[in-house]
């Protein structure tokens, strides 16, 4: 203790303790460019992810995010065959391209079809027909399915295979939006495009109505954040099941990831309070045993020995943070956590020597945060400045005219009586051990959409790009150049002296 406070000093940095100086420029902020990557698989356009909590991401938030570039992790509070049927919505919202359509036999009757489209809520009525090999042999329209027809073989009702027009899989390899775009205007009247592919196996289906407004959107988009086979891409968080011993239960999440897998997820993230721990390491290298090519995220740390021990473990990207986060707690709770800007750098320098990424989680309260951490981060995760997206999850409520959305910690005692206990090391079935609060529940003024949050958010990091002359995030990373703020100056780097009719800073 005498050599850390006499010779040290250290002194724990934060965002707002700092300012970024600029360059000389031959940059528009509209030319920087916001890729990035967490591992050989996972390439963002924009270096955002929304957090795996339960008031920010489930799968309505990943494919906004996904659309817009980022990628979104779904929370793990909830039953693990659920968080499975969210990855496999964000999977198969193909933007265009329904992968996995709803088919029907020939030797089905229109009533069970009727009966099928009542027991499944379906909004559509149109179906393709395959045989039991997945061959397809005909076309039912909406305009058969009726009642009037219950009685008839669907193999009568329908459009016979000779008489539909398809697509070949392989035509839609490099653009599918553009194939089907052109498919649609050559065949005039037809609103459902088939995929097959050469064996006439069915592979795909495109509605006219999705196909136009993609194109009409495409022009305002960021490009969309895709799989190799143009999937969007998702992430989930691993909840560190344990058996009644205590030890990490193998099989249950050996189960659970191979169900994730097998929907075509893009990364797990194991989410903890404290990460540089024998059992956060255990976790991450037992899924790094058994999937040698996912890509896996894994924290909380706040040192370069933390990020160094993770990458040893398997994982390739390491969320950085403990404590800043808006809803958290963690360092009056328990006097645990370093600033973030110190806990980012000190985490970068272990990262380079791993050959590994770092991801800033927590404390990111505006868009010249997210260009500070980019200096020493390869993504940022962002809780509070999402939740009151319409996008995300939770419940919406009204005081005093203004609409509210609910943001809850993962540590805060109602999100560990729902599930997330393990995160902070508590056992939520354990009835002897009161659970510590490590977060709370909070409230976030309703922000609209996720477009326009992440268009201001983005906007402003190409801003602090253009600033300081980075055309690219490895140069904004090489140029900054810090300088430490006084309390004076703090006070001057916000609106000051005047009186505020309208905000201006993008939270
Ligand atoms: P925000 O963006 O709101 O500042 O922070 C979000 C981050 O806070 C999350 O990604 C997660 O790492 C962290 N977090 C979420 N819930 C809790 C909590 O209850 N306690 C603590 N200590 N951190 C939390």
């Amino acid at each position: 203790a005498d050599a850390f406070f006499a010779a040290n000093r250290p002194v724990g940095l934060t965002f707002d303790d700092v300012s970024l100086a600029t360059l000389y420029s031959e940059i528009l902020p509209k030319d920087a460019e916001t890729s990035t990557t967490l591992s050989e698989q996972v390439r963002l356009s924009i270096p955002i992810i929304s957090s795996d909590m339960d008031t920010v991401t489930e799968a309505r938030m990943a494919i906004a995010m996904a659309l817009n570039g980022g990628l979104g992790l779904i929370h793990y509070n909830m039953p693990a065959r659920e968080q499975v049927k969210e990855v496999a919505r964000v999977k198969r919202h193909i933007h265009g391209l329904i992968q996995d359509p709803i088919t029907v036999r020939p030797d089905l009757h229109i009533g069970d079809v009727l009966d099928l489209i009542e027991a499944k809520n379906y909004e559509f009525r149109t179906f393709p027909v395959v045989n039991e090999k997945g061959k397809l042999v005909g076309l039912l329209s909406g305009s058969s399915v009726r009642e009037r027809y219950r009685a008839k073989p669907v193999a009568e009702a329908m459009t016979a295979r000779a008489d539909i027009h398809t697509v070949s899989v392989d035509a839609l390899k490099n653009d599918p939006i553009a194939a089907a775009d052109a498919f649609f205007t050559q065949h005039v009247g037809i609103h459902k495009m088939l995929v097959v592919d050469n064996d006439d196996h069915l592979r795909g289906l495109a509605t006219i109505s999705d196909i136009e407004r993609i194109t009409t959107e495409a022009g305002s988009r960021r490009k969309a954040a895709r799989d190799a086979d143009f999937r969007l891409i998702v992430g989930a968080a691993l909840a560190p099941v344990r058996q009644a011993d205590g030890s990490l239960d193998r099989d249950r999440i050996i189960d659970h990831v191979s169900q994730l897998v097998a929907e075509h997820i893009d990364c797990v993230a194991v989410s903890t309070a404290h990460g540089h721990t024998a059992g956060v390491g255990d976790m991450v290298r037992l899924v790094r045993d058994a999937f040698p090519h996912l890509t896996i995220i894994a924290g909380n740390v706040t040192s370069g020995a933390g990020v160094e021990y993770l990458a040893d473990c398997g994982a390739n990207a390491i969320k950085v943070g403990q404590g800043p986060g808006s809803i958290c707690t963690t360092r009056i709770v328990a006097g645990v956590g370093i600033p973030q800007l110190t806990a980012l750098h000190v985490a970068a320098n272990g990262a380079r020597a791993k050959g590994v990424k770092i991801i800033a989680d927590g404390g990111i309260t505006k868009s010249g945060d997210i260009v500070k951490a980019l200096t020493l981060a390869d993504a940022v995760i962002l809780g509070g400045l999402l939740a009151g997206c319409r996008e995300a999850p939770g419940e919406i409520m009204e005081i005093n005219g203004k609409i509210y959305k609910q943001y809850r910690g993962m540590g805060s005692l109602a999100a560990m009586k729902d599930g997330s206990a393990a995160r902070y090391g508590h056992n939520k079935d354990d009835k002897t051990r009161k659970l510590t609060a490590e977060g709370i529940e909070a409230l976030k003024e309703v922000s609209g959409s996720l477009d326009d949050v992440l268009g201001n958010l983005v906007g402003g990091l190409q801003s602090g790009m253009g600033y300081l002359g980075a055309g690219n995030l490895p140069t904004l990373r090489q140029n900054a150049r810090y300088i430490r703020v006084s309390p004076a100056g703090q006070k001057e780097s916000t609106p000051h002296d005047v009186i505020e009719i309208k905000a201006g800073v993008s939270s």
